[in-house]
């Protein structure tokens, strides 16, 4: 089973890295590919730039062999999709091995907007976290999707390629990358939410403040 999850990491914290160990938990062991985009299609500009993005990213998963970077998406030029990632997987891994994207429930509720989303389902089967927020709109097409689809367990993930969406519900970390951004650039510290060896570069490099030569 190749596990990816796929993020911003505008800077990873240790929401997305208790995340990435439930998971990898749940899946038997499997490891997970941490895969940060180069320019999110859906958003605007981020705080750090994707190779600042990426250093981090290496440093807070040093050490852990169950955590893995996939640096594609960066390495490829211009905007990154999924559907382009999870189609160069499906090549290199053949037919047969099972392909898991996950995404969180903010990020599943806009799945209908994503480039050849329909595609996607084909290549992969969808793991979606529950986050806490508005959730689903049941009528939109990501809970018609969900419910189409729908998994019976874990087990049916490791028994066919690609093809189910799973909702789970593993316990998560109330950080947000948006809150560390804005201690920050408030001058605040966001340490104990992020590694200390990420908060050391963040600190390093200056990233993230509202005026170089701040509080740190
Ligand atoms: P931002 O605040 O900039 O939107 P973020 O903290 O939500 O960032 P992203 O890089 O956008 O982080 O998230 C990547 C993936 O990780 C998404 O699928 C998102 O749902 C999930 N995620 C983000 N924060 C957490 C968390 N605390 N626990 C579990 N999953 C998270």
């Amino acid at each position: 089973m190749h596990v990816i999850y796929g993020g911003t990491f505008d800077p990873v914290h240790h929401g997305h890295l208790r995340l990435a160990l439930e998971l990898s938990d749940r899946f038997g062991g499997a490891r997970i590919n941490l895969v940060p985009c180069h320019i999110p299609p859906h958003r605007g500009d981020t705080g750090a730039t994707a190779e600042q993005r990426l250093a981090l990213l290496k440093l807070a998963v040093a050490g852990e062999p169950q955590l893995q970077v996939d640096d594609r998406e960066l390495v490829r030029a211009g905007a990154s999709y999924t559907a382009d990632t999870l189609r160069q997987l499906r090549q290199e891994l053949g037919a047969d091995v099972p392909l898991v994207m996950v995404v969180g429930t903010d990020a599943f509720a806009g799945f209908d907007r994503w480039r050849d989303w329909q595609q996607i389902p084909d290549l992969a089967h969808i793991v979606v976290v529950r986050r806490p927020g508005p959730g689903l709109d049941p009528a939109g097409e990501p809970a018609r999707l969900l419910v189409r689809r729908q998994a019976s367990g874990l087990q049916a993930l490791h028994e066919q390629p690609a093809g189910l969406v799973l909702e789970l519900d593993p316990p998560l970390l109330d950080i947000s990358a948006t809150g560390i951004r804005e201690r920050i650039a408030d001058g605040r510290s966001p340490r104990y939410l992020v590694p200390d060896p990420v908060w050391d570069e963040i600190r390093r490099q200056g990233l993230y403040r509202a005026c170089p030569g701040g509080n740190f």
